[in-house]
């Protein structure tokens, strides 16, 4: 075993972590960031597969994303906006291809109605959320008792304008099926983004990529940290002591942190690990009860991203702007998402929820075979034959077992979400799955990565 002593060790190399270990190096503090996998960036992975660039994990940044975007300019990394000429393809019950342009569906006037009067009501109800304590709302354990399907239930009997309006919170964002997430989740989801509008509005929540891929945020932190970064070296067990029960097994020292052939002694250990990981360390003593049981009600959402490239954007040809949805597709919703300067056109798609638990059922052939059936009923026969085919599935990815992000079971979040964050001894959290303001998203990490080194250097 390599001893090695620092102020704070940091377990996992993602947007998160790496922020904290920025942040708390330009402070003058020793840190060590331990990362299980090979490579840093966590759920910020972009590669090339089959001599095509691709944003295997998140990609989009939102103009109300203030920490990320400060990142990127940190860094010196150039953005360029999403291609949204043309129409928009909407897929009615029936099967028949509409296309419109503007945010509001191609449905029947009375639909239409009861969806801009939901949006609206859901405005109203976000701007009463506390995206930091989504708790504190004097109606939240109601709103949390109740489950967003039921929710939309209780507001229309108009089945298309409760599926389009389910969607965008349950396919597009907590990727779970709306009945397995409460109302106040879907309130913080709309808050973290500043309002459901903002959530509705692809050309706002999907604005920019980053030139060369968004992992270069985590790759570029990473270089500045240099050898503080050690990749392969998952976190088997953490030894621990609360301040007043004298130190962890090292004296002097808060923690000590583990893997298979490190053992880390530090002052603090910040765990910048989605939240449904942290049970899977080992903890000397055990965590407290209250830790126990809250991350048992927290679960990943499951989403496939699926990349589909061609030899041109052929959907331009024809006046598309590549932007389309269904909540009655296979493929919820899809995006042109060629890369910079590239002369071939990408699709990007995603199969969500419980229907990418029954495309996993089929082999690889069968499973593409559905999915690009479902791309060409938006964009013609073309859709079925790209030179390439990925789909991006961090369910069967160890340490990350799912996507976007996790969020808590019905009444979870005003039970536990208190909680979420808060110190424990020496023992700190950070994920974009614990944020306010950019909750599951690369802002929201960068946010908790710098509120955590925050509390550090301030001692609390
Ligand atoms: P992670 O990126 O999950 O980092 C955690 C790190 O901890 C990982 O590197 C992991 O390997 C490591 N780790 C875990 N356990 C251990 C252990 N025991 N020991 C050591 N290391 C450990 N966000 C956007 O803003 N825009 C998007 O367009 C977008 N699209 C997305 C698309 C997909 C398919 C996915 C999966 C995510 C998307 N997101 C998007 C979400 C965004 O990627 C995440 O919210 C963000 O990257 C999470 O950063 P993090 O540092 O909090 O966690």
């Amino acid at each position: 075993m390599e001893r090695i002593d620092t102020d704070v060790v940091i377990v996992g190399a993602g947007a998160a972590g790496l922020t904290a270990a920025t942040k708390l190096v330009a402070a003058g503090k020793s840190v060590v960031v331990l990362e299980a996998r090979d490579r840093v960036g966590g759920r910020l992975w972009t590669d090339t597969i089959e001599g095509a660039m691709l944003e295997i994990g998140g990609q989009w940044v939102s103009p109300d994303q203030d920490a990320l975007i400060e990142t990127l300019d940190d860094l010196g990394l150039e953005t360029y906006s999403r291609y949204r000429e043309g129409e928009n393809v909407y897929i009615s019950e029936s099967g028949e291809r509409r296309l419109f342009e503007g945010e509001i569906f191609p449905v029947p006037a009375k639909t239409e109605g009861e969806i801009v009067g939901l949006i609206e009501k859901l405005d109203e109800l976000v701007a009463q959320i506390d995206p930091d304590q989504p708790w504190a709302h004097p109606k939240a354990k109601e709103l949390d008792e109740i489950s967003f399907a039921h929710w939309l239930e209780t507001q229309t009997d108009d089945d298309e304008a409760r599926l389009n309006i389910g969607m965008f919170i349950a396919g597009a964002m907590l990727t779970k099926p709306d009945h397995a997430f409460s109302a106040l989740q879907a309130l913080l989801m709309a808050a973290s983004a500043g309002s459901f509008s903002n959530l509705v509005d692809a050309d706002f929540i999907l604005d920019k990529r980053v030139v060369g891929g968004l992992q270069q945020v985590p790759l570029g932190l990473a270089e500045r940290l240099g050898d503080r970064v050690r990749l392969n070296q998952p976190v088997r067990t953490i030894r621990w002591a609360q301040p007043s029960d004298g130190r962890a097994d090292a004296p002097g020292h808060g923690v000590v942190a583990m893997t298979d052939s490190l053992e880390v002694h530090a002052d603090r250990v910040i765990l910048a690990v989605p939240p449904i990981l942290i049970s899977r360390i080992s903890y000397e003593p055990p965590l407290p009860r209250r830790q126990h049981q809250l991350h048992q009600h927290l679960s990943m959402g499951f989403v496939i991203k699926v990349h589909a490239v061609y030899e041109t954007p052929f959907w331009r040809d024809s006046g598309l702007s590549g932007t389309a949805f269904s909540p009655y597709e296979l493929v919820h919703e899809a995006y042109d998402n060629t890369n910079h300067d590239d002369p071939r056109g990408t699709l990007v798609g995603f199969v969500s929820d419980e229907e990418a638990d029954g495309v996993f059922s089929l082999t690889p052939e069968e499973r593409k075979a559905k999915i690009l059936e479902s791309l060409s009923h938006y964009y013609g026969e073309q859709a079925l034959t790209p030179v390439v085919y990925y789909e991006s599935d961090w369910g069967s990815e160890e340490w990350t077992r799912g996507a976007y992000a996790a969020s808590f079971d019905m009444g979870g979040l005003a039970r536990y979400g208190a909680d979420l964050r808060a110190p424990v001894g020496p023992i700190h959290f950070a994920c974009s799955d614990m944020a306010g303001k950019g909750y599951q998203h690369v802002d929201g990490a960068i946010r908790m990565g710098r509120l955590v080194a925050g509390t550090i250097l301030e001692g609390r």
